[in-house]
């Protein structure tokens, strides 16, 4: 079985079916990207693979654990041992520095370290902003201590929901460059949902989703 597997995951709400029968596998160490129009489904489908919502049909796999047999502690274990999330908007604490915030995900995790965390920092480039609150920083800068928190615990994957959705096009292709090379050095699978063809084609596969299912899925060269 393949470490990422979704198999024939259906998603209904009561307004709305945002999954229609989806099946998908990925590869370990993989940087996969998804888009497709507001509303296909592509949130709901990264949603489902993190664990964070549950498929009313269906079954996700990762690296060979069935998340549907989960209790919710036990999910919420695998999800802090296994998964790190980059959003849109960056969640970070706003009373808390660029050190603290990425400390809190490693008390989440296991225990903090502060030498660790500033590390991580100094390899997404923020060596400098250490000890600066949310409000001080860019939101490139909010993006990059979003990114050493999702990486902070190495986790093997990446779930990023429209992460550069917030950014002009420099700080875009920053955070692009950043991931790749990390990706390059860390060997995470990455999965990235995004509306922008600028930011899907750093992936090395695009899957394209229309009406809560997947309609293509295309090798990328890059
Ligand atoms: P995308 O990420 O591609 O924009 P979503 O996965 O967010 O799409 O949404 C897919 C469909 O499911 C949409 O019709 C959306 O309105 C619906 N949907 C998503 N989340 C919910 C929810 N919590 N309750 C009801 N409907 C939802």
């Amino acid at each position: 079985m393949e470490f990422i597997s979704v198999k024939d995951v259906v998603k209904e709400y009561e307004t709305a079916v945002a999954l229609r029968g989806v099946d998908m596998d990925v590869e370990k160490g993989r940087w996969v990207s998804i888009v497709g129009p507001s509303g296909s489904g592509k949130s709901t489908l990264l949603n489902i693979i993190g664990g964070l919502d549950s498929p009313t049909k269906g079954s996700v796999f990762i690296d060979g654990v069935d998340l549907g047999s989960l209790s919710e502690d036990a999910m919420a274990r695998f999800r802090r041992e296994n998964i790190g999330f980059v959003f849109q908007q960056s969640h970070l604490v706003p009373y808390l520095t660029s050190v603290e915030n990425v400390m809190l995900a490693q008390y989440f995790h296991s225990i903090t370290d502060e030498a660790e965390a500033v590390e991580a920092l100094n390899r997404v480039g923020l060596g400098h902003r250490l000890h600066h609150r949310p409000s001080q920083l860019s939101g490139g800068e909010q993006q990059r201590v979003c990114i050493a928190r999702a990486l902070i615990n190495s986790p093997k994957i990446l779930l990023a929901d429209e992460p550069t959705g917030n950014l002009d096009r420099e700080n875009t292709r920053l955070i692009l460059e950043l991931l790749k090379k990390l990706h390059s050095e860390e060997h995470f699978t990455i999965i990235l949902v995004t509306h922008d063809p600028f930011v899907s084609k750093w992936a090395e596969r695009l899957l394209t989703m229309e009406d809560g299912r997947i309609i293509k899925d295309e090798p990328l060269y890059c």
